[in-house]
């Protein structure tokens, strides 16, 4: 998949609102039906299935007429959600090269507009382990809606939270910048990731630092769970910085123990292979009276004095929940991969798609800004805050398709009295509209036939830097 920022300057606002409402429609939908997503975009002047194909031309929206006709986010789309709204913040105004591909994100240098150049990180959750997910029927009986759009966002939030209480407690991790859906955006490291490296100045001084890291870490209640040379990043003063949170876990966690010394393994066997350091066996143990001072012991989880409650207290505060934390447990313990073996036919509705090559380095997303377009400051407009309403709308019409999961509801207007207000009014008129069948739903046909009337093209390039 190449992620070609170019296209962005060529979506029209209404190109938006649509692949918006599809977005929408997914906390209900795998597949968004056609009529659902004309009805929460509701452009004002129609004309949705047009947009419907110019985005699907760009691949930003997959067609699905299997079970009836709609549409679901492509990656892409999903991509160009996040970004077009980290733009609009102002957190960057470029994106560069990609730099990194991982097994469940892809990570893209960004710039801000004074030049600075930052990591971006795209989590692809459901790339891998989608399929695991539908597996997992008895969980998703209740839920309906459970797909890669909501797993790849808890991965973000998850990740961003971590980092960021990480790096208040002093570890070496990047500097979260901000997330927005299943992007995070962070400092740049200037290193290489461990694997990459073949020698080391200092390497006992690397390992202990990392060894003490795994330790640290379990202190302050945590596990990383994927602690090994491809996480860890070293730069040219030999300066261990660790990345990628997704996994993480409590002390708590049942399967602490083995996370624990499974990471401790990773290290261990990485840097007695790649810099022939030789460890005492079952050193570190407190019952162990045979510890060579001058080799680092292999840590035991039993005898770190741990302090758990890091993950309730603090990175709920972050808007990372207890609950978050055990959704996404669920799809990224040993048991997913385990699953993954298995022979389901309920595949991945995405395909694995990896980039192939490299786009341009900085396609300039600020031409945008400076072309004088009214970026929007926020993340949600007026008009997608109508749209918002109409979704949850659509939950208690009488059509509902499925059920909403809480975490999938819009909740950011609760503390604004006046917005709620204007909001259930539009909420009301947006139930009598689907009861009263305010609108003719358009059929699948008059997609084709309105396509044909009207200069679609010429439409979208008058709003052109409208967005
Ligand atoms: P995954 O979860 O898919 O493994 P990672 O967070 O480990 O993704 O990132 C994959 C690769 O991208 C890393 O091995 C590293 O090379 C690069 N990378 C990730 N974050 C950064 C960063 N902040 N600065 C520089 N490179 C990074
Ligand atoms: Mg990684």
């Amino acid at each position: 998949m190449k992620l070609d920022v170019d296209v962005l300057r060529y979506l029209s606002k209404d190109d938006f609102r649509v692949l918006t409402a599809v977005e929408m429609g997914m906390r209900n939908h795998e597949i968004v039906p056609s009529e659902l997503i004309d009805r929460i975009a509701s452009l004002k002047h129609g004309g949705t299935y047009k947009v419907l194909k110019n985005l699907l031309k760009h691949k930003l929206l997959h067609h699905d007429s299997s079970k009836y006709d709609g549409f679901r986010l492509t990656y892409l789309g999903y991509d160009f959600l996040a970004i077009k709204t980290l733009v609009n913040r102002g957190v960057f105004t470029a994106v560069g090269r990609q730099i990194g591909v991982g097994k469940e994100s892809d990570i893209f240098e960004v710039a801000k507009e004074d030049g600075t150049i930052l990591a971006m990180k795209l989590h692809r959750l459901g790339r891998v382990s989608f399929r695991a997910v539908k597996s997992k029927r008895d969980y998703l009986k209740h839920r309906s809606s459970y797909n890669w759009l909501y797993l790849s966002r808890l991965a973000a939030l998850k990740e961003f939270a971590f980092m960021k209480a990480l790096e208040e407690h002093g570890f070496p991790v990047p500097l979260a910048v901000d997330s927005n859906r299943h992007c995070v955006v962070m400092s740049l490291i200037q290193g290489y990731p461990l694997v990459q490296v073949k020698e080391l100045q200092n390497p006992d001084t690397v390992f202990e630092t990392i060894v003490g890291l795994v330790v640290r870490l379990a202190e302050h209640g945590l596990i990383h769970c994927d602690f090994n040379e491809f996480n860890i990043m070293i730069d040219d003063d030999e300066k261990v910085t660790m990345i990628d949170f997704p996994q993480m876990v409590s002390v708590s966690h049942h399967n602490a123990q083995m996370y624990f010394d499974r990471d401790v393994e990773c290290i261990f066997k990485f840097f007695s292979k790649r810099f022939n350091l030789s460890f005492e066996e079952n050193a570190g143990h407190s019952d162990d009276s045979k510890v060579d001072s001058e080799e680092v012991g292999r840590p035991s989880f039993a005898d770190i004095k741990k302090v758990t409650g890091f993950l309730d207290k603090e990175l709920s505060a972050s808007g990372f929940t207890r609950k978050d934390q055990d959704d996404i447990e669920r799809f990224t313990g040993d048991d997913v991969e385990k699953d993954l073996d298995s022979d389901d036919k309920e595949s991945a509705d995405e395909p694995i798609e990896k980039d192939e090559g490299h786009f341009e380095v900085f396609d300039s997303l600020s031409l945008l800004m400076e072309e004088g377009n009214p970026v929007e400051q926020g993340e949600t407009s007026k008009e997608d805050t109508e749209m918002k309403q109409d979704v949850v709308s659509e939950n208690e019409g009488p059509n509902d398709l499925g059920t909403v999961p809480e975490e999938g509801r819009q909740t950011e207007h609760e503390n604004e009295p006046e917005l709620t207000k204007r909001l259930n009014k539009q909420r009301r008129r947006a139930i009598q509209a689907v009861q009263g069948g305010r609108k003719n739903f358009t059929s699948r046909n008059s997609y084709k036939d309105k396509g044909g009337r009207s200069s679609h093209n010429s439409k979208i390039q008058k709003q052109l830097g409208n967005w």
